[in-house]
């Protein structure tokens, strides 16, 4: 019934009243969040999804909105957002146009190659007959490397694209890492070290606590899919220590930047490598690991690896930590194994607060309070909005979910699927109207005053804890996935990094919710969304945006088509330069320069002898390392190829 009076309520705007429809869709959110309950809202937009999915419905829709518009193009259809997220491009002989996933970076390499022997989808199915190591497509790769060299060009992987810097870009041979998928298998080869070889005991330092925790080590190749790899880890019955909101980069993709989730007790993804093959210049290959490696060298030495194929071990702290966090820089990292945990269930309850009572809480008790959760993050409407929904510095709060995750026992029974369904900021905009994604970008723009208003509804909407709603228990892979459905193809976002030693990250977001408010007042540019803030223990890679500090990530998220979007976070970047913030690797708009690097990096410099090591034909240089000056420390700079 309420569906149909909304498809009335919507066809009548478009066909009588279009200059209203920003009202139509506000009121439309007001009666799905405001006047039923979560259960019949749920239904009714599942519904509507399903109808506006339709084609026939979408092009009248597109149709209407187009003339609304007066000339700009919308389209709610988001079928090629959908093809770019699942695209593979085969290899070929032809050129290709690449792009990556938000569109931002574009390539057209002069060759494109996707070496290896493994499958690139439903890698479950046959991950148990994916054991032996792909000593063929290291063969491939090395021969590629040397090719190029020869040649004088460059090369650079790319994994899921999902970059949004130009870290993956070349014009020269482009290799997609997605048949990199070998071998998938238990690392208890004879040359692993007899203790390490069926799961094993690691200490954790916390305060001033040691906590014993179970690890295993698990090899894989390092195109695998995140979302491959969690399955391939469940049927062993083993687990990530941790994730991010999401699960479709390649493993090495993720590490390559510093991928991380939220958790202060948690490292980022290159963290759980304990061991890596890398294929450097020349075509060489090294396995490499820290000093006290899992490896036992000497009976590597007769290995198959060093003896046939020439895999040169190398165990060695600092040559080992900078090649975890590496961007594409140091060559093609072909295989990992990692260090995982037994597998674990999750509860997840997102609170209702504000920012004033959470940042009181911050401030006077610091990482006590973030500890006492496993996971502990939050989003927070950046503007203060009073008791009318207006934006209101006086009297207005600053509304905020706090999510935490704890470990619990396997649920009994499953949940209904109402809470994985509604968890995620931009999957509540406009109640979740999937067909809002691309409209509430134009409504945005039209009336941007009501952007404060809206994060907080939306906000409100994903409210889910024991006081109401119960909360959200699931495999840990479910719970840490944020859920974000279709809407994930409309938003893009940008994150830094601070301190937690001292009170820098509190001045961090202090200085972004003030200057949020400051450029809607005085310009009326607002952002769409609420600002994430997560938290990360100390990663021991050097050029990680976690090495040694416990981190706290901030991150700024926009719609894709949002006017002033990625100005604002090119200013936000700018601003935070002052609070020594380390951007994202793979998500930044603004260009570092060297002396920043230097600076927000100490262990640049050895990081920068292994890249001389690694690189030295200067064959894995791409527009990043040229743009950062980190091509130059191999002497000539060259000419900005891409
Ligand atoms: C929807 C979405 C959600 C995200 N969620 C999070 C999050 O929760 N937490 C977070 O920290 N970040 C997040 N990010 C950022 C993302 O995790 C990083 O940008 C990550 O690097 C992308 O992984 P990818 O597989 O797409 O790698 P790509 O972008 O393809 O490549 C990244 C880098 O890795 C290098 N590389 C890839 N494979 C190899 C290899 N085998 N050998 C050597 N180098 C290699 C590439 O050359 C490149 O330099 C998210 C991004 C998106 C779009």
């Amino acid at each position: 019934m309420l569906a149909i009076k909304i498809i009335f309520q919507l066809l009548f705007t478009l066909l009588f009243r279009r200059k209203k429809l920003p009202e139509t869709i506000d009121k439309i959110d007001i009666q799905l969040t405001q006047k039923v309950s979560d259960a019949e809202r749920l239904k009714t937009v599942s519904l509507l999804n399903k109808i506006f999915g339709t084609r026939i419905v979408r092009w009248i829709m597109e149709f209407f909105l187009c003339k609304a518009s007066k000339g700009e193009f919308i389209e709610i259809n988001n079928a090629d957002f959908i093809k770019r997220y699942q695209r593979y491009i085969p290899e070929t002989d032809e050129r290709i146009s690449w792009t990556n996933w938000a569109n931002t970076q574009k390539s057209q390499p002069l060759k494109y190659y996707i070496p290896g022997n493994g499958p690139h989808v439903k890698v479950i199915e046959t991950y148990q007959q994916l054991g032996d190591y792909d000593f063929k497509g290291l063969k491939e790769i090395q021969g590629i490397v040397t090719d190029a060299e020869e040649k004088g060009l460059r090369v650079r992987c790319v994994a899921s694209g999902h970059s949004l810097s130009d870290i993956a870009v070349t014009g020269d041979f482009m290799i997609s890492t997605k048949k990199m998928t070998r071998p998938q298998r238990r690392a208890n080869q004879p040359y692993i070290k007899e203790k390490f070889r069926n799961g094993y005991t690691s200490y954790i330092h916390k305060d001033t606590q040691v906590i014993p925790e179970k690890r295993y080590l698990f090899e894989t190749g390092a195109g695998t899919l995140l979302e491959d790899l969690k399955q391939i880890l469940e049927k062993e019955g083993l687990a990530f220590a941790n994730m991010g909101g999401s699960d479709v980069q390649g493993f090495m993709g993720a590490a390559s930047t510093s991928t991380h989730g939220s958790g202060i007790g948690l490292k980022p993804f290159p963290d759980m490598i304990a061991s890596m093959v890398l294929v450097g210049s020349h075509g060489k290959a090294y396995r490499l690991e820290p000093a006290d490696g899992i490896t036992d060298p000497s009976v590597y030495a007769a290995s198959e690896e060093y003896q046939t194929h020439g895999i040169e071990l190398i165990q060695d702290d600092d040559l080992f930590y900078s090649s975890t966090v590496s961007m594409g820089c140091f060559g093609v990292i072909f295989s990992v194994v990692i260090e995982v945990v037994d597998f674990y269930y999750l509860k997840e309850e997102r609170i209702p607060g504000t920012w004033e009572e959470e940042r009181q809480k911050l401030a006077s008790l610091g990482l006590n309070y973030i500890r006492k959760n496993r996971h502990f993050e939050l989003a927070v409407n950046p503007y203060p909005v009073n008791d009318k929904g207006e934006l209101d510095k006086v009297n207005g709060k600053r509304y905020c979910i706090v999510t935490t995750r704890n470990i619990i026992p396997k649920p009994a029974a499953k949940q209904d699927n109402t809470s994985s369904e509604k968890r995620n900021f931009l999957s509540s905009l406009a109640s979740g109207l999937y067909f809002v994604g691309s409209i509430s970008v134009f409504l945005f723009n039209k009336k941007p005053a009501n952007i404060p208003r809206s994060i907080s509804s939306s906000l409100k909407r994903i409210v889910d804890c024991d006081k109401q709603g119960g909360g959200y228990s699931d495999k840990y892979y479910n719970v840490l996935n944020q859920g974000l459905l279709e809407m994930k193809f409309f938003g893009y976002a940008s994150e830094m990094a601070f301190t937690m030693q001292d009170d820098t990250y509190l001045k961090a977001i202090d200085k972004i919710l003030d200057e949020s408010v400051r450029m809607a007042e005085e310009y009326g540019q607002y952002n769409p969304s609420p600002i994430a803030i997560r938290f990360t223990d100390d990663s021991h890679s050097y050029l990680s945006m976690m090495h040694n500090m416990a981190a706290c990530s901030i991150e700024v998220v926009s719609l894709k088509g949002f006017i002033g979007g990625e100005n604002f976070q090119r200013r936000i970047e700018r601003e935070m330069i002052a609070f020594n913030g380390r951007p994202h690797w793979g998500l930044h708009l603004e260009s570092l320069s060297f002396d920043r690097i230097e600076k927000l990096y100490p262990k640049l410099p050895v990081w920068l002898q292994a890249y001389k090591k690694f690189n030295q034909s200067r064959v894995f240089n791409n527009s990043f390392t040229d743009r950062t000056g980190i091509s130059a420390v191999l002497g000539q700079q060259e000419a900005f190829l891409e």
